[in-house]
C-alpha cells in the first residue's frame, strides 16, 4: 500500500526501503492546549521516554520563517505577531514535510507528536483533506491550564525566548484565539472519546507523572 504523504518520495526510494517506509503509516497524537500551558516542555520529556518524533507546529512556522528564501515568511510573521492562527495550507505542508523526513531518515520513527495543531476548524478541514486515511490520529492530549497561569509563564519565558509573540499584548490575542478557535476542535474531538485531559496548572513533573500514566496505558 502507497501511503499518501511518502507517495511523492517513492521515485528517489530503493525497493527494499521503499517497501518498509510505504507500509508504514504515521501515527499521530495531537498535542493541545493554551499558549503556556506545557506542550513543548512536556512533548521532550514524552520523547526522552517513549518512540515518538516531537513536531511543534509553531516551531516549524518559525522556522519557515526565519528562512531567507521562504515564500511565506512575511504572512507567517504577521499571523504570529497578531495571534492569529497561519493558513493550513502553509502549516500541514510544513508538518508533511517533517514526517517524511523523519520516517525516510528512520523507518521505526512512524510515531509523531504534533503540537499545536490543529488549532481551529481551517487546520482540521486542511488535515482531514491532505491526511485523512494517510496518517492515524490515535488522540489528543490536551494540556488543560488556567489562563491566568498560561499568561504568567510565557511573560516569563518571554524574558529569555526572544519570541515575537511572548508580550502582554500578543498574549491577550493568543488566549482569545485559543478560546474561540481551539476549545471547539477539543470538544469536537471530546465528543468523539478521543481527549485525554491532563491537570496542567502543577509543576513540571507531577503533570509528566499524569502524561507517563496516559501514554503506558495507549501504547
Ligand atoms: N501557529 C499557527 N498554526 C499552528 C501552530 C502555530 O498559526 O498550527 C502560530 C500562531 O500564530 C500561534 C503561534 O504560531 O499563536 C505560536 O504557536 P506555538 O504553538 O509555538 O505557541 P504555544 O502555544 O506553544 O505557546
Ligand atoms: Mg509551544
Amino acid at each position: 500500500m502507497i501511503v499518501g504523504p511518502l507517495r511523492s518520495l517513492s521515485a528517489r526510494v530503493p525497493g527494499a526501503v521503499r517497501r518498509i517506509v510505504l507500509t508504514m503509516k504515521p501515527q499521530v497524537v495531537f498535542v493541545l492546549g493554551g499558549p503556556g500551558a506545557g506542550k513543548g516542555t512536556q512533548c521532550a520529556k514524552i520523547v526522552e521516554h517513549y518512540g515518538y518524533t516531537h513536531l511543534s507546529a509553531g516551531d516549524l512556522l518559525r522556522e519557515e520563517r526565519g528562512r531567507p528564501d521562504s515564500k511565506s515568511g512575511q504572512i507567517i510573521d504577521s499571523y504570529i505577531k497578531e495571534g492569529k492562527i497561519v493558513p493550513v495550507e502553509i502549516t500541514i505542508n510544513l508538518l508533511r514535510k517533517a514526517m517524511e523526513k523523519t520516517m525516510m531518515a528512520n523507518e521505526n520513527k512512524f510515531r509523531f507528536l504534533i503540537d499545536g495543531f490543529p488549532r481551529n476548524q481551517d487546520n482540521l478541514q486542511g488535515w482531514t483533506r491532505e491526511m485523512d486515511g494517510k496518517a492515524d490520529v490515535k488522540f489528543v492530549l490536551f494540556f488543560d491550564c488556567d489562563n491566568e497561569v498560561c499568561v504568567g509563564r510565557c511573560l516569563e519565558r518571554g524574558k529569555s525566548s526572544g519570541r515575537s509573540d511572548d508580550n502582554r499584548e500578543s498574549l491577550v490575542k493568543r488566549i482569545q484565539t485559543y478560546l474561540q478557535c481551539t476549545r471547539p476542535i477539543i470538544e469536537q474531538y471530546e465528543q468523539q472519546g478521543k481527549v485525554r485531559t491532563i491537570d496542567a496548572s502543577r509543576s513540571v513533573d507531577e503533570v509528566f507523572d499524569s502524561v507517563k500514566k496516559v501514554l503506558d496505558k495507549e501504547g
